[in-house]
């Protein structure tokens, strides 16, 4: 039995089947709301600003701040409520983030249930000013469906940087309806944007590419990189589902490890946004095998590194996690 299947028999302990009746409620009131106000009314989609006042954006992950920074560039003040090292799926907004989230011109999101825990949050303020979830342009067949969830999709899609690239046109849109006059810049710099983002892609593929076919298993703390497997032709195996509110079992430390083992794989991963025990009791259980598998570095996973320095950006820290994995497994 893999560590993939262990986790498809906790989703149905009762503690998970609450939160996923919970978060469906949501769910539907999200779509419910979405159906209300979208289409071609104009309810919530924004009143137009004034030429030069800079948009007023918060968004969720700064992954998705720096898809946004990007686009908005000057016309554009981003304030991201999760910053290096916060996990997503856990996240609770402070008074301060509603406040935040209630002061914006606009709303940026990545939806698909990433932000676990901030559902009602998000339907509530949508009744007000644009809330935009930025995966929403991702074609249903390119999604990969939830092995956690029951009806829902994976929401990691920014491990493909190619399928990323669907998240820019929702920004722009948005944007452009706020700010007319800019429409054309933020047309632009998206276009400058998922160019950074080809060229990440490129890279992420030639390094992974240069690894032994038997070597190409990538082991993280959660099951946040199962895009990224698919685009870059590399086996996933998360210890933690997809998302991480469940407590990783010994039982699925006991079978990664024998895997490791058993496949002699050289390196597993951390990750920035996910507490490191787990991985390093893997490595201990692997050791007891007789199998030295060393822990190859912390991966950017739901979280980018600090704003202003390579893996600030969504292009900078896929090289990075590229950059490591080869490294490890080379
Ligand atoms: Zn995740």
């Amino acid at each position: 039995m893999s560590a993939r299947t262990v986790g498809r028999v906790r989703a149905i302990s009762a503690m998970d089947l609450r939160r996923f009746l919970k978060v469906s409620l949501a769910g539907v009131l999200a779509a419910a709301l979405a159906v209300g106000c979208g289409g071609d009314s104009e309810e919530g989609s924004g009143e137009a600003l004034a030429e030069d006042q800079p948009i007023q954006a918060t968004v969720t992950t700064n992954i998705i701040g720096d898809l946004v920074e990007q686009v908005g560039g000057d016309d554009v003040e981003v304030t991201a409520l999760m910053g290096p090292g916060v996990d997503p799926h856990l996240y609770n907004a402070s008074q301060g983030d509603v406040s935040a989230l209630q002061d914006a011109d606009v709303v940026f999101y990545n939806g698909l249930f990433l932000e676990g825990q901030m559902q009602d949050i998000l339907v509530q303020v949508g009744q007000d000013s644009p809330t935009v979830q930025v995966t929403g342009n991702v074609p249903e067949e390119e999604l990969l469906e939830s092995e956690d969830y029951e009806d829902q999709f994976d929401p990691h899609v920014w491990f493909d940087l190619d399928l990323w690239q669907t998240a820019v046109d929702p920004v722009v849109e948005q944007l452009s309806e706020l700010r007319p006059d800019a429409a054309e810049d933020f047309e632009q710099r998206g276009e400058e944007y998922q160019q950074e983002l080809e060229e990440a892609d490129t890279f992420v593929e030639e390094s992974i590419s240069s690894i032994l076919e038997e070597q190409r298993v990538l082991v993280t703390a959660h099951d946040a990189f199962r895009y990224f497997g698919e685009r870059y032709g590399i086996e996933v195996q998360g210890l933690q589902g997809i998302s991480t509110d469940a407590e990783v079992g010994s039982g699925d430390v006991q079978e990664v490890a024998d895997f490791l083992a058993e496949r002699e794989i050289g390196a597993i991963y951390s990750e920035t946004s996910v507490p490191p025990r787990g991985i390093e009791s893997v490595q201990a259980a692997t050791q007891d095998r007789g199998w030295d598998v060393e822990i190859g570095g912390e991966l950017y996973g739901d979280a980018l590194g600090e704003p202003g320095t390579a893996t600030g950006t969504l292009a900078g820290a896929m090289r990075q996690n590229a950059e490591i994995i080869e490294e490890g497994l080379t």
